[in-house]
């Protein structure tokens, strides 16, 4: 299983879990024995799941480029002005797409 594969996987759990209690954690616990992939943890976080081919899903969403990344929160802070968050859109280094935060950054 590569990672967009698992992804999308992952999408349909998510999907289902939201109608039913308890599905997510179980359904999550068995794609990642299926897929053999294994969990990344950074700061006592999940960060995602490095697959057996060595690609990564990162569990935050993920964006190809930084303009999509910047566009989306752009819509975020739109709806929900000036408590919006995310802050801002970075490179990963775990999986080279980009992600949205809203921790302040020490510097860029
Ligand atoms: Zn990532």
């Amino acid at each position: 299983m590569n990672a967009a594969q698992f992804s999308r996987a992952r999408q349909r759990i998510e999907r289902e879990a939201k109608d039913r209690k308890g599905f997510g954690p179980k359904a999550m616990r068995k794609l990642i024995r299926e897929s053999r992939a294994v969990t990344v943890i950074w700061g006592q976080r999940i960060v995602g799941w490095r697959m057996r081919d060595g690609s990564m899903v990162c569990k935050k969403d993920r964006y190809a480029t930084r303009e999509q990344a910047v566009a989306v929160m752009l819509g975020i802070q739109a709806e929900y002005g000036k408590q919006g968050k995310p802050r801002r859109a970075y490179q990963c280094e775990f999986c080279g797409g980009h992600h949205l935060t809203s921790k302040i950054p020490v510097s860029e």
